[in-house]
């Protein structure tokens, strides 16, 4: 096998983001001019993946594209982006995923999703990734592919011991007890903590009650990130939850905010893992802070040359 141990494999999904901005959203069989269009890369397992890898960190993705040229331009990015391409696979039967997004003057939004190829990632794309997942530090899942896929996969890695993250996003409430006892660190946001926890998350103490409710689950340990506010960390070893928090700043766009930081902390985890979850979480939080600061998803994802060095 050509990969090294500290290699991260990102076992998920990608999706183009298309946007338009209109004054108001068109109603059905209306068609309105919109004043501007973007375009974009995106899905929560290449963002995480894009990242970590732009901090420096060897990483592959699993996922599936379409056979066309959102599936061809897709892999392109990877490769612009050091990122392992080999398990990548192209189909036929389906298109690359994508995100349509309607946003008007009010900020407010409509969004068709089309997974297409990515719910088509099965067990034989999983087989032929088990090799590189074996001899890799780290592996990350989340939930925009088939679930069963990504619990899979989540199984693969931690029976072999390597260091499973799974952001369990988007959040399904009845998560199976798997998801949970095959996660080394479960990562969620606010939103993601009350749809699990039925526990609505809006004050730090919240967070740790939904934190302490998820431990219970099975898992070793929890961070509940909280946009601004940093992260709070629930974990088996010492289950007095912990806030980090963070250096608050004037967001641009927090799209894929969340995104930033589990890359980040899959580096730290993959490339320092004599570091403490606490500092992980705080150098996490840092990169995770310039992220929010531009606009865009993966275009706001600082390189490491762009961050201070004290961090590395
Ligand atoms: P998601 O994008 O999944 O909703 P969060 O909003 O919790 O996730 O943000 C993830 C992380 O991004 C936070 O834990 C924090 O590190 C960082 N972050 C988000 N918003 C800000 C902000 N306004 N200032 C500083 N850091 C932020």
């Amino acid at each position: 096998m050509p990969y090294n141990e500290v290699m991260l494999i990102h076992y998920d999904s990608q999706y183009w983001s298309l946007k338009s901005v209109t004054p108001r959203l068109p109603k059905a069989g209306e068609t309105i001019h919109g004043s501007k269009f973007f375009i974009g890369f995106g899905g929560k397992g290449a963002n995480q993946c894009i990242q970590a890898a732009r901090l420096g960190a060897r990483t592959a993705m699993v996922c599936k594209v379409g056979e066309d040229s959102f599936g061809n331009n897709y892999i392109e990015n990877f490769k612009n982006n050091d990122v392992c391409t080999d398990f990548v696979g192209q189909t036929a039967e389906a298109a690359t995923g994508t995100a349509s997004i309607i946003v008007n003057a009010e900020g407010q939004n409509a969004i068709v999703i089309v997974a297409g190829a990515n719910l088509l990632l099965d067990s034989s794309d999983l087989a032929k990734a088990s090799g590189a997942i074996h001899s890799a530090r780290v592996m990350v899942c989340q939930l925009e592919i088939n679930p069963q896929m990504s619990l899979e996969a989540l199984k693969v890695a931690h029976n072999s011991g390597v260091k499973t993250i799974f952001n369990p996003a988007p959040a399904i409430a009845d998560l199976e007890a798997e998801f949970y006892t095959h996660s080394d660190i479960f990562c969620c946001n606010e939103s993601e903590a009350e749809i699990l926890t039925g526990i609505a998350v809006t004050r730090l103490t919240d967070a740790s009650k939904a934190g302490r409710a998820l431990l219970d689950r099975g898992c070793h340990l929890v961070l509940v990130t909280l946009g601004g506010e940093g992260c709070v960390i629930v974990s088996k070893d010492d289950p007095t939850p912990k806030h980090v928090a963070t250096n608050k700043v004037t967001a641009v766009d927090t799209t894929g905010a969340g995104d930033s930081f589990i890359g980040a902390l899959a580096f730290y985890l993959a490339h320092y893992p004599h570091l403490s979850i606490e500092e992980m979480v705080k150098r996490s939080n840092c990169i995770a802070s310039v992220s929010v600061q531009s606009a865009g998803t993966q275009t706001s994802f600082p390189y490491r040359k762009d961050l201070p060095q004290d961090i590395f």
